[in-house]
């Protein structure tokens, strides 16, 4: 099979939402399972993904304990309203130890962050070394929300690109890995999931008034996004679009990107800074 990195991976100056089908399902192993109930072949391989996450999640935390390492990671997500966010975050961290993870959402700004740069609340966030850091939106919001609404002139949100590129090549340089998927949805599937919201109590509290404003700009956050995507996806911090209409499918792949990204970075648990023998017999000779 081919890496899906290749497959899925933002190819600045070509990749075009508009091309890309949200509804697609590139790069899937051929099996019977998978043919048969796609649904549930999904869950038992985010499932077995989960557990390698896990298990290199540990390596990663235990590795940066004694300072062996200053490695950590970031997942990035970013999508239209309804694009799956919450429920990707869900399904992949589900085998994770909580311990060693920061989720943080990132809404309007605070009074207090909007005293600072753009950059300062998510250098904040960032996760310390071991730790794997999910950003549910992230300062990609200061190219998109902020330009769709001009909530600052062209030539400040213009000169965005450049800054976002040089902010992560600093910290890739510091030892973070970013994993940057937009989860790519149809104008028609948002349209169903926000129906779908208001038929059910208990989404009343996702749903927004200012859901449906957002909608009407369907074309300038598209035009955003593509900007966004091709002028930031760099060979350090490459972007992915993941289709997500199919949320099974959305699942797996945010998964095995982020596995892909963790083999990259190898942890491996740390040698004893101890001698073993010794701490063996002393304990051994206590009461
Ligand atoms: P939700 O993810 O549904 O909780 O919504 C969060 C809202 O915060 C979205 O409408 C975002 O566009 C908005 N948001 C996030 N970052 C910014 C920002 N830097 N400036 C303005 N709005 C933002
Ligand atoms: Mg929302």
């Amino acid at each position: 099979m081919a890496d899906l990195r290749d497959l899925l991976r933002v190819r600045p100056g070509t990749t075009r939402l508009a091309a890309v089908d949200p509804g697609g399902t590139p790069g899937l192993p051929d099996g019977e399972a998978l043919r048969e109930d796609p649904k549930q072949w999904s869950t038992d391989q985010v499932a077995a993904i989960g557990t390698d996450l896990a298990s290199y999640q540990e390596k990663l935390f235990a590795s940066a304990k004694h300072g062996a390492t200053a490695k950590r990671i970031v997942l990035v997500l970013q999508a239209m309203d309804c694009g799956g966010k919450d429920g990707t975050v869900r399904a992949v961290t589900r085998g994770m130890n909580p311990a060693g993870m920061n989720a943080v959402s990132f809404g309007p700004p605070s009074e207090e962050e909007r005293r600072h740069h753009y950059l300062w609340r998510i250098r904040r966030a960032l996760p310390a070394p071991g730790y794997v850091g999910i950003f549910n939106r992230s300062h990609y919001e200061d190219v998109l929300v902020v330009r769709v609404h001009e909530l600052v002139p062209p030539d400040v949100w213009s000169g965005r690109y450049e800054e976002i590129n040089d902010f992560e090549a600093e910290q890739a340089a510091d030892g973070l890995t970013f994993v940057k998927v937009m989860l790519h949805i149809s104008r028609e599937e948002q349209k169903k999931r926000l129906l779908a919201r208001l038929d059910d109590p208990t989404k009343y509290w996702k749903y927004n008034a200012g859901d449906l404003d957002e909608r009407a700009r369907w074309d300038d956050y598209q035009q955003a996004y593509d900007d966004a995507l091709n002028r930031c996806g760099t060979g350090v911090a490459p972007w992915y679009v993941v289709p997500a209409d199919r949320k099974w499918y959305r699942n797996w792949a945010v998964a095995t990107l982020l596995r892909a990204a963790f083999a990259d970075i190898g942890p491996e648990y740390p040698e004893a800074g101890f001698d073993v023998e010794a701490e063996r017999r002393k304990l051994a000779s206590s009461p």
